[in-house]
């Protein structure tokens, strides 16, 4: 009996595998056309300043969006289609334009220190041109380079570390700030913050929706914000979604959080109007946007 259900399953195991690879291969033939089509598009979610007694808004996170057939997919399911075909490299560089000019016409529009966040993946660093590429886009822009935020995750960094290295070295020396997103998640190395240029470091949102209750993604929430601290980063926390986080985060010295209870991510033209002040955060406040920051 045994055996015959351990068949069954991995019948329905190798099934399931199959779907999988189906799935991929749609999509994957689908992206190769949904730039061309006019279906990827930005949004933006604000990522706010603590301290002071309102949090203040001071960048943005640009995330990459897909409308396939009428809905949309998640960047978890078609980034990585997108690094397997290598398009990655095309998409990336039109983020990279669409962000930095979207941030430039709001900072022209009444908000200078706004910065810009951008993801991203290791296939991008692996050009022997990217700094280059990215240092023309800001020109292009006109975004100062210190408004720059690259974003890339523990275990995108693993993939090729000497030439990750070289050009995030490379990047830093532009002016441009680099975050360690979803610190925690990957292949924690703490190495990588000693041996990357980095200047910010992302708790990931798995310890934040712990915290406060659990008592383990407290500690480990508390370690990464005292980590930071200690070594000179600035520490963001992403996913915060209950007025209980934040509270906590305040009391840990965390200066700088993301989440749903600020505001989901938006539209150009809705992140416009919380900037002008026209509508609030998802969350409790009206903020105004941080000066001279
Ligand atoms: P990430 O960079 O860690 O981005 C944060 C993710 O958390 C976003 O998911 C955001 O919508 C979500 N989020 C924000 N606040 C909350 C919250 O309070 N609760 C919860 N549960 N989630 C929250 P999204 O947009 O689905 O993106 C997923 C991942 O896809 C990103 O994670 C990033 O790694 C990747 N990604 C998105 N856009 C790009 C891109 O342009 N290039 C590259 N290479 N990767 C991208
Ligand atoms: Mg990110
Ligand atoms: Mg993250
Ligand atoms: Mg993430």
């Amino acid at each position: 009996r045994a055996k015959s259900a351990g068949k069954a399953q991995f019948a329905r195991y190798s099934d399931e595998l199959q779907q999988q690879a189906q799935r991929q291969l749609e999509l994957q033939s689908a992206l190769a056309q949904a730039s061309a089509r006019g279906e990827l598009r930005l949004v933006y979610q604000p990522i706010c300043q603590l301290d002071g007694n309102q949090p203040q808004l001071i960048g943005v996170e640009a995330l990459l969006r897909w409308q396939h057939q009428g809905r949309d997919i998640s960047p978890l399911e078609f980034i990585p289609c997108l690094e397997e075909s290598g398009e990655i490299l095309a998409v990336g560089d039109w983020v990279l334009q669409q962000a930095c000019s979207q941030v430039r016409s709001w900072q022209l529009n009444g908000q200078p220190q706004l910065r810009c966040s951008v993801n991203l993946s290791s296939r991008q660093l692996q050009q022997s041109d990217f700094a280059a590429r990215v240092a023309d886009i800001l020109r292009h822009s006109g975004l100062p380079p210190s408004s720059l935020v690259l974003e890339i995750t523990e275990s995108q960094l693993m993939a090729d570390s000497a030439q990750n290295l070289a050009c995030l070295r490379e990047l830093a020396s532009l002016g441009i700030q680099l975050a360690l997103d979803d610190f925690g998640t990957g292949y924690s190395s703490l190495g990588y913050l000693k041996r990357f240029p980095l200047h910010i470091i992302k708790v990931d949102k798995s310890f934040i929706a712990g915290a406060p209750q659990d008592g383990e993604s407290l500690a480990i929430s508390r370690a990464i914000i005292g980590l930071g601290h200690s070594l000179g980063l600035a520490v963001v926390a992403e996913g915060v979604e209950k007025q209980a986080q934040l509270d906590f985060l305040g009391g840990e010295g965390c200066h700088y959080a993301q989440g749903y209870w600020f505001s989901r991510p938006r539209a150009p033209h809705e992140l416009q109007r919380l900037l002008n002040g026209e509508d609030c955060f998802d969350g409790l406040w009206c903020p105004l946007p941080a000066e001279g920051v």
